[in-house]
């Protein structure tokens, strides 16, 4: 019966995948890192090149009547973009990563004029009862804290931060969110001792950063179904791996073997039996 859900999440990812939409994932409101004018929060590498505040560019603060305090450092912003390069030999297009960035300021301690448009709101949400026993169910897991602003696996402590439900507009992102850690966990060294997860320094943009990203967002969406949450959470996981896969097309490859490695640590969390199917 579960390999029946691990199938229809696997193909609505796909799916998604080939409409190509990237909104980017939004799914806990308070702590972290924003942006000032949107109060989005920063994600992937930017969680950890920023610390907890408001970012604006320089250009967005003279707008808004800001000024920067004299003597303050810059912070920067990254973002991957793909550079098409032709192989003289074969001719072959290969796809490099390039990363671009840019400068910001924290607007309540860099900066003059500008004040915070942060607002601590908090969710009053019932917590799903199949979903958490997922969570109390994954026996020999890593250690947990649920403090504000930021989601991440730590392979080295074997320990997991998740915002608190309270920070979540929506239930289901928070457990999707949870999720995408716990299987994260999954591959260490302990574990099922996956790639991704037990490779030191793997650069940002890597293929095994990039499928352990996608084994984390299939095994978390595939633990939803399971749990009986709603599938939006899955249209946002799509846009999270499309945003790490720009063109699906040269990655389905990626994309199965990933299906196949999130399949085996949603088996794990779920103390079950890994399939026969490889
Ligand atoms: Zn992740």
């Amino acid at each position: 019966m579960k390999k029946c859900v691990y199938e229809i999440i696997t193909e609505k990812v796909i799916e998604q995948l080939e409409k190509g939409v990237v909104p980017w994932r939004k799914p806990w409101i308070n702590g972290g890192a924003v942006n000032w004018k949107t109060q989005k929060p920063y994600r992937g590498i930017n969680t950890f090149l920023l610390e907890a505040g408001e970012y604006a560019t320089f250009k967005q603060i003279q707008e808004a009547g800001g000024k920067v305090k004299k003597g303050e450092k810059s912070h920067i912003v990254v973002f991957w973009k793909w550079l098409e390069k032709e192989d003289e030999q074969s001719g072959e297009i290969e796809k490099i990563p390039y990363l671009r960035y840019y400068r910001v300021f924290e607007i309540n301690s860099q900066v003059e004029g500008l004040t915070s448009k942060r607002k601590e709101t908090v969710f009053d949400h019932d917590p799903i009862e199949k979903a958490e026993e997922i969570y109390k169910g994954y026996i020999n897991g890593p250690d947990y804290t649920f403090y504000p602003g930021k989601a991440v696996y730590y392979p080295t402590l074997d320990k997991i931060n998740c915002p608190p439900l309270k920070d979540f507009p929506k239930v289901e992102e928070y457990y999707s969110t949870l999720f995408h850690e716990m299987i994260h966990s999954t591959g260490h060294k302990s574990r099922l001792v996956r790639p991704g997860v037990i490779t030191e320094n793997v650069a940002f943009g890597d293929e095994v950063y990039s499928k352990e990203e996608l084994v984390a967002e299939m095994g978390a969406a595939m633990l939803c179904g399971v749990a009986g949450i709603d599938n939006s959470t899955i249209e946002n996981s799509a846009s999270y791996i499309h945003s790490w896969i720009r063109n699906l097309k040269d990655d389905t490859r990626l994309v199965v073997q990933a299906a196949a490695q999130a399949q085996k640590a949603a088996d794990y969390i779920l103390g079950k039996e890994a399939s026969d199917e490889e």
